[in-house]
């Protein structure tokens, strides 16, 4: 339990609105709500909220009118008592709540810290703190229902029975060496061991690639569109973009850097990139754009090749299909308003006609988006620690198939546990919560 009770603005403390809320977290939080709240009881309920005013209580001055919600320990979101006084959203009135609260009792809340608090007090693991994060900054619909997924603790559901399976095999092995006179479990041996972890292992590799396929929607796919000269890249990236981001022009390789940008299609963001083409050029800066183009290509998820449907394919538009062969892609005909080519996807970036596209692509990522409503590992620290406990898994695998005995092999399981459990948070060290939670803001 923390000693000093924490305050902060939790709304945008930034700009004025309507209301905004400032939060008060701690042992000692109703006393310090009561030495500038004023209302007609001073005996408060969980789960009320209460009319009052906040007084500066130098003078009895009126700060303002507000409502005030309660929360009692352990039943609020911290674990403690808490109080949200929901004021007018001034930036002077809500400033000076805080300051009064600063100045009765209570610490100016770091990053984080309520939430940092719910996960240390034992309310959410360290998946939903993460979760509620990555609620408040998604930009997507996709990213978004990923995080209400997290939120309600599905990535626990999702991997307790495997840490159950685990637990249960070390304490197993380990009745077996601590107290090998008790023979009421049985001695558990290599050869039951065996078919389990070749379990353990398809369900860290389906837990993987779940998660994989999870991450693209929540990235973004990243995209190359890539063409020939003059086919419509640029054209095309600005239809779909909207707006004025690259070049467009008449003239062979004008765009000579890179420009990205996003866009969302349904649940799937798209990181577009647009590239300078990749064709021969005695041009110095031209060149350079070309090696960023292929470079580009290289690290795609998703490319896009763009033919000029008005005019027959030559071969620079031949080596294009060929090196993009086996890829992640869709090719597309621009020019459609010139000419159309049944059966293709055809668009006219000129236009903005780019249905045909669209549907193509939303059609690509179709599953992945129906992963969104499964419980999900979601971000790096999850999914290495992931790898990690599989990577245990496999070796405690192999020195079993060498004859090592299981007390050895044992070590490399406890491992695996506890790269599961840290998932939860289990096992994390402070310096590592330190910087999960100082990327939230203030008031969260
Ligand atoms: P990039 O070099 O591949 O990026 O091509 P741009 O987007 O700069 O376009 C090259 C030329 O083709 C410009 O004159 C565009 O106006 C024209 N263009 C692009 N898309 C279309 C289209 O769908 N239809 C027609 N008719 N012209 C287009």
């Amino acid at each position: 339990m923390f000693e000093d009770t924490i305050a902060a603005i939790s709304t945008s403390a930034l700009s004025a609105g309507a209301i905004s809320i400032v939060r008060l977290s701690g042992k000692d939080c109703f006393d310090v709500l009561n030495r500038v709240f004023r209302s007609r009881t001073k005996e408060y309920e969980g789960y009320r909220i209460y009319y009052g005013h906040i007084v500066d209580p130098l003078n009895e001055e009126v700060v303002d009118e507000v409502l005030v919600s309660i929360f009692r320990a352990p039943h609020s979101f911290t674990g403690e008592n808490m109080a949200e006084i929901n004021c007018h959203g001034g930036l002077y009135v809500t400033r000076r709540v805080l300051t009064l609260l600063l100045a009765s009792g209570a610490r100016q809340a770091l990053n984080g810290e309520f939430t940092k608090r719910a996960f240390l007090n034992g309310r959410i693991d360290l998946t939903q703190a993460e979760a509620v994060n990555d609620l408040i900054i998604a930009d997507s619909h996709g990213s978004a229902r990923l995080a209400v997924n997290s939120l309600s603790g599905s990535i626990s559901r999702l991997l307790k029975p495997l840490i159950n399976d685990l637990e249960q095999v070390i304490a197993h092995i380990e009745v077996n060496i601590d107290y090998p006179e008790y023979d009421d479990n049985g001695i558990i041996t290599a050869s039951e061991i065996k078919p389990l972890m070749q379990d353990w292992i398809g369900r860290c590799q389906r837990i993987l690639a779940a998660a994989e396929s999870t991450m693209v929607i929540k990235e973004g796919v990243r995209t190359v569109i890539i063409g020939k000269p003059n086919v419509g890249k640029s054209s095309l990236l600005n239809a779909l973009l909207a707006q004025d981001k690259a070049i467009v022009s008449e003239y062979a390789g004008t765009t000579r850097d890179l420009v990205e940008g996003d866009i969302h299609l349904g649940a799937v963001t798209l990181h577009l990139i647009d590239t300078a083409g990749i064709h021969e050029s005695d041009d110095y800066v031209e060149n350079i754009g070309i090696q960023k183009s292929l470079q580009a290509l290289e690290e795609a998820q998703l490319v896009i090749v763009i033919l000029d449907g008005s005019a027959p394919l030559d071969q620079q538009d031949q080596e294009l299909l060929e090196r993009t062969e086996g890829r992640n892609r869709i090719i597309v005909y621009n020019k459609a308003d010139i000419e159309r080519h049944e059966g293709q996807i055809c668009v006219s970036a000129l236009n903005g006609d780019v249905e045909q596209l669209v549907e193509a692509i939303n059609r690509m990522f179709a599953e992945n988006q129906q992963m969104l409503d499964q419980p999900v590992l979601n971000n790096e620290r999850q999914i290495s620690l992931m790898r990690q406990a599989s990577e245990h898994i496999r070796q405690a695998q192999d020195q079993l198939n060498s004859g090592i005995p299981l007390d050895l092999v044992n070590e490399d399981i406890q491992a695996a546990y506890r790269c599961l459990k840290e998932i939860l948070g289990q096992y994390a060290r402070e310096d590592l919560l330190d910087g999960i939670f100082s990327r939230f803001c203030v008031g969260k």
